[in-house]
């Protein structure tokens, strides 16, 4: 027997639940050890208090006027801060769309301008090619 398997049986040993074998162990242990015999102390101690401890009972109807009273409280009204703060939200999330949606529309743009350009280009660098081959 160990200290910690001693201990693990302290609410067998409580309920009376330990087999002979096993209490005969658990008691061999305990008349050797200080710490467990001290741990049992304080353990069965604590038990005691709780035993000694007054149990709060609801009073009668208890669950009834509660239940009827979660009924009759109307749903909470979102003050107005709450309010302000969802207003912020969408407020917020049409101004990300919008930028979002300008800066893909001005990104597309400059992409076509430089096709355009590139295309400008080639003609203008193809018909001076071909104007330079006149005065050859
Ligand atoms: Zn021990």
């Amino acid at each position: 027997m160990n200290c910690r398997k001693t201990q693990q049986w302290f609410a067998e040993r409580l309920d009376g639940r330990l087999d002979e074998t096993r209490q005969r162990l658990w008691e061999a242990h305990l008349a050797d050890c200080a710490a467990c015999r001290q741990e049992w102390a304080d353990y069965t101690a604590a038990w005691e208090t709780l035993g000694r401890a007054p149990a709060v009972a609801p009073s009668a109807g208890f669950v009834e006027r509660t239940l009827r009273r979660l009924d009759d409280t109307p749903a909470p009204e979102p003050g107005r801060w709450s309010l302000v703060l969802r207003w912020a939200a969408l407020a917020a999330v049409v101004t990300l769309t919008g930028w979002t949606g300008w800066v893909g529309y001005q990104r597309l743009q400059n992409e076509r301008l430089a096709r355009v350009y590139e295309a400008v280009r080639g003609e203008v660098l193809e018909s001076e090619i071909v104007e330079s081959l006149n005065y050859l």
